[in-house]
């Protein structure tokens, strides 16, 4: 998306949820995080490279897992609380994926919204993939399909 329309969503749908007087701001060091939630200074940011980078489906996912954090308190991390107003949010409550980023180099990630499960790659890859980890059955499944994330 384009940052100025990524700010747009962001401040409609923290005005939404009532954090219409929170700053929005981009994290714009290479930081493998997709966003943060700082509830000290009433502060929701963005991973710049993830928002240019990446679909409005996918950015509206990491504005509400922020938001919930606004909502619960940012300082409690990923916790019951947290879970609860995710879900009420209507995201998917994970919590790993967001801190694994930090250890991962290629640009590429598919992510199991389900259960947080991030593969790393250099390229691009071309093939469509399922979460092994939610899949009771071996091999591939429409049903837990992993998403694609761009980090660049
Ligand atoms: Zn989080
Ligand atoms: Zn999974």
């Amino acid at each position: 998306m384009k940052l100025e329309n990524v700010e747009k969503l962001a401040k409609e749908l923290m005005t939404e949820h009532g954090f219409a007087d929170w700053n929005f701001t981009f994290i714009h060091r290479k930081k493998r995080r997709m966003g943060e939630c700082d509830s000290l200074h009433n502060r929701i940011s963005l991973n710049r490279y993830f928002a240019e980078n990446n679909p409005k489906s996918k950015i509206v996912k990491v504005l509400l897992h922020e938001i919930a954090h606004a909502i619960s308190g940012s300082q409690y991390g990923h916790d019951k609380k947290w879970k609860l107003e995710a879900k009420k949010l209507g995201v998917e409550p994970l919590a790993n994926f967001y801190f694994d980023f930090k250890y991962q180099k290629g640009k590429y990630y598919f992510v199991c919204f389900k259960c947080g499960k991030v593969i790393n790659y250099f390229r691009r890859p071309q093939c469509k993939r399922s979460c092994s980890k939610c899949n009771p059955k071996k091999g591939f499944s429409e049903k837990y399909l992993m998403e694609l994330i761009i980090i660049d």
